[in-house]
């Protein structure tokens, strides 16, 4: 096994309060593109930048537009499923060693794994409500167009979209888990989005560690760098965890 990672699974091993905190990256594996690796949606050519299609003044001005970049993108078929990674992070919870996984994903992937504590800081593609009446809606992958509410308002997923603002029990739930763990694994992010990439400010314990395929500006302050496939990482430490 790789030096950084038997590093990680010592720690895994010493601490049982730990928390993960991950991104796009933790569902690439998965399938799911990211937006800032190479092939993420960044690197994709639209008529708009990614940023401006998962806007709210694109929801508002391009609504049908907004819908079909957002199914077609967002929301994964039914095909994608959990990695080693989401997996792993069930299993450590439900062990009582893993506290939370704070989330900047909106694809339901930890829950599906089994994760039950599980932050979604942005929201979730699973979930909708009605801009109007507030009624809650699941995702229906027949619908096509602009979704109405039986009141005649237009139902929108439930993820916070660009110039929105995050909710603020979910920040504070997020908060109050970092602050009290001994140590946080951050993952799967380029740790650029805000306020999402500042929780880590909050961590008061022990020890952090990056597993991060490209290089973030936390690294030189963490304990350990991992700079490989994160579920290739969990894998082998699950691996090794059942042959002891
Ligand atoms: P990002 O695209 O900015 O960064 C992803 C990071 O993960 C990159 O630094 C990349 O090097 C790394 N990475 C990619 N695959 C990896 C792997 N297998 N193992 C380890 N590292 C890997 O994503 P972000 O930091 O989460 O922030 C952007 C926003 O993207 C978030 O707000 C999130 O809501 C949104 N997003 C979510 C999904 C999803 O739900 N799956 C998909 C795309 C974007």
């Amino acid at each position: 096994m790789d030096i950084k990672i038997e590093k990680l699974k010592e720690y895994i091993n010493l601490y049982d309060n730990i928390v993960f905190f991950g991104g796009a990256g933790v569902s690439t594996e998965s399938g799911i593109p990211d937006f800032r690796s190479a092939d993420g949606l960044y690197s994709q050519k639209y008529r708009y930048p990614p940023e401006y299609m998962l806007s709210h003044t694109f929801f508002e001005k391009q609504t049908e537009e907004f819908f079909e970049f957002y199914r077609e993108k967002m929301i994964p078929p039914s095909s994608v499923k959990p990695n080693a990674a989401h997996n792993y992070l069930a299993c450590l919870e439900e062990k009582g060693k893993l506290k939370a996984v704070i989330t900047q994903n909106i694809d339901g992937l930890h829950q599906a794994a089994g994760s039950k504590n599980v932050l979604e800081l942005h929201g979730s593609v699973w979930r909708n409500y009605c801009t109007k009446c507030g009624k809650f809606y699941k995702t229906d992958l027949n619908i096509k167009g602009v979704p109405y509410c039986s009141c005649g308002g237009i139902i929108k997923p439930d993820v916070v979209l660009y110039e929105e603002g995050l909710n603020d029990t979910m920040l504070n739930k997020a908060i109050k888990s970092i602050s009290n763990a001994s140590l946080l694994i951050i993952g799967g992010t380029s740790l650029v989005v805000y306020p999402a990439a500042g929780l880590v400010q909050y961590f008061k314990g022990d020890k952090i560690v990056i597993i991060n395929k490209m290089p973030t500006k936390l690294d030189n302050t963490a304990d350990l760098v991992i700079p490989f496939g994160i579920g290739k990482v969990f894998e082998s430490i699950w691996k090794a965890e059942k042959e002891n």
